[in-house]
């Protein structure tokens, strides 16, 4: 008893001996890189943009400065912070966006200007069509679940669906015009007319998810009513023509080499994207708003934290592991920098032992620490639980006996929220999905979450500076510790299946990212319905409950209609072949 007291004597004058300087330091380092990042001049660090560019610029800057070195290569072969890869940024018109109407074959025909009098959707197919008639079908909305169907006893086939660019009333809010297009396209239509104020259409929005397999245009509401009263029964023909500007993007990788002869040949990975929402437009929660998102605590917090990380660990030189830090691009996106990484990895995935994630981790609120992953490895919960302790946990020799006692509350950094799961919102999904054990730090969401008013003098450095020492803690015992941490699969708490709320589950991973010919999956959860009916990672799902799957967009529709414990059937590409299988989906909880 006696020598616990004295242990934990010792080890209070040794905490409370650490030089406030040091501190000063480290709380200044973080301040610094949360105020640049998070500043107007970044324009809110929009993937492909200038200020996303500047935000990489400097991270770069100080994995050079702490003498970090470069994992990647540039194009010419140099050695290089940054990894580059491909990402759409924009959507223009070509040269060829034609549209026109007549009465009949050789009846007067009316030609509609491109810009003024329509505009094809960004997510429309590149195609053409010829003297195809009209069939007016209302919303343009199939629902079953709602008892609501524009498409009753309507043969569309070969035709030009027409739909007005509304909605009957809020309960039908989902139903945009993306969806609209594929309801279209399930029921044989050879394109999508919306009729609807067209000044709402005047700038291409593409959502990076592929495009809808038929051409989607919108015609103004003035034109529309000439067509109609020119014509009783109309038809169009017309084709659409769309650029795609694509930008680079950069994950900023830098490593520090280990030192020992046998462990540095394998690696840990620390995370945090440094990518924002530039001025709002896709994943904004500030509805119309064009003002700076500044993204502070997402994910200024998480990037400032990762420099600092690696400041403390490039300063001691004695990692036994190699240390990788990387800063991510195209997470809002859906994650782009870190499935380009796993898919490109430049180092390899087999021989990296674990990836530790940083995302939104500056507002820290009653000591609340979400961590994440817990599941993805036997020795986590152990692990992270231990080193939450400001003291470490005191081992006693005593005679023929041996104790261990954990820190008392107020000697705990944080109150620790534990999850299983090794999905989630972030970076870190995308080394789970490749059988990589886990972790992901987050100190919550809040009001200002994904809205201009992220700001920086709401972060809380006090909970960020912790949370760095924790991250340190945690990475030195992973690092020293010869044996790796033992993957396993985790419980899901079903986020894989994207963000939204929805009914049932069939336990998949979809892959995010642009696809014209089916939903490629990630991963599968195991004893989730897809695995109980044959479904694997890689098998690429192209029709579900007898609807064509060529997007993940397409998948997330027809999810939204299923019913738990009621069998569909649902074909699969494996490689070559494919393959039918019948699943069950479940509830979810
Ligand atoms: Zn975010």
């Amino acid at each position: 008893m006696i020598k616990h007291i004295l242990s934990f004597l010792l080890l209070l004058s040794f905490v409370l001996s650490i030089p406030a300087q040091k501190v000063d330091v480290v709380d200044r380092n973080l301040r610094a890189s949360v105020a640049y990042l998070a500043s107007d001049a970044l324009a809110g660090r929009r993937t492909g943009e200038p200020g996303a560019n500047l935000a990489a610029k400097y991270v770069e800057k100080m994995f050079r400065q702490y003498k970090l070195k470069p994992l990647s290569k540039d194009a010419l072969g140099k050695a290089s912070y940054l990894q580059t890869f491909p990402h759409v940024t924009a959507m223009t018109l070509g040269d060829s966006n034609v549209l026109s109407f007549r009465g009949n074959a050789k009846g007067e025909k009316i030609a509609l200007k491109v810009g003024e009098d329509w505009m094809p959707l960004a997510f429309s197919s590149a195609s053409s069509f010829e003297n195809a008639t009209l069939i007016d079908v209302g919303y343009g909305i199939s629902a079953p679940t709602l008892g609501h169907d524009d498409y009753r006893g309507l043969d569309v086939k070969g035709r030009i669906a027409v739909a007005s660019d509304s909605v009957p009333d809020r309960n039908f809010s989902a139903y945009d015009n993306r969806r609209k297009a594929t309801i279209a396209r399930d029921a044989g239509a050879k394109g999508l007319i919306i009729v609807g104020d067209l000044s709402k259409y005047q700038k291409l929005n593409y959502d990076n998810l592929g495009d809808a397999g038929i051409p989607v245009m919108v015609v103004s509401e003035a034109k529309f009513v000439q067509i109609k009263s020119a014509f009783s029964t109309a038809s169009a023909s017309g084709s659409i023509d769309l650029v795609k500007k694509t930008a680079d993007a950069y994950n900023v990788v830098g490593y520090l080499p280990g030192t020992d002869p046998k462990l540095k040949n394998e690696a840990i990975v620390f995370g945090a994207h440094y990518d924002h929402l530039g001025h709002g437009g896709q994943g904004s929660l500030a509805v119309n708003s064009t003002e700076i998102h500044h993204g502070a605590d997402d994910n200024a917090s998480g990037t400032a934290a990762l420099i600092e990380v690696a400041r403390q660990y490039a300063a001691k030189r004695n990692n036994k592991r190699t240390l990788i830090f990387i800063g991510f691009s195209g997470e809002e996106e859906g994650l782009l920098g870190s499935k380009y990484y796993v898919n490109n990895p430049l180092y390899p995935l087999d021989k990296t032992i674990a990836m530790l994630n940083l995302d939104m981790v500056g507002r820290l609120k009653d000591k609340k620490l979400n961590v994440g992953g817990i599941g993805t490895a036997e020795e986590w919960r152990d692990l992270v639980t231990k080193k939450n302790d400001v003291i470490p946990p005191v081992y006693g020799k005593g005679k023929g006996a041996s104790f261990t006692t954990t820190a008392p509350e107020s000697y705990q950094r944080f109150s620790l929220q534990l999850s299983e799961d090794g999905y989630g919102p972030s970076d870190h999904a995308s080394f789970y999905s490749k059988q990589m054990p886990v972790l992901f730090f987050f100190t919550g969401t809040h009001e200002d979450y994904h809205k201009p008013s992220d700001t920086a003098e709401k972060i809380n450095y006090a909970g960020l500076r912790t949370l760095v020492e924790y991250v340190v803690d945690i990475g030195n015992y992973l690092d020293w510790n010869p044996k790796r941490p033992t993957f396993k699969v985790a419980q899901s708490s079903g986020q894989g299946e994207g963000r939204r709320g929805f009914a049932v589950t069939i336990g998949v991973v979809p892959g995010y990212g642009e696809s014209n010919d089916g939903m490629l999956l990630d991963g599968v959860r195991d004893g989730g319905p897809a695995a109980i009916a044959g479904i694997k990672g890689g098998d690429k799902i192209i029709k579900f409950a007898g609807k064509e799957i060529r997007s993940v967009q397409d998948y997330v529709y027809v999810l939204g209609d299923l019913k738990a414990d009621v069998e569909y059937e649902i074909v699969v590409k494996r490689g070559d072949e494919t393959l039918t299988f019948k699943v069950k989906p479940q509830a979810r909880k």
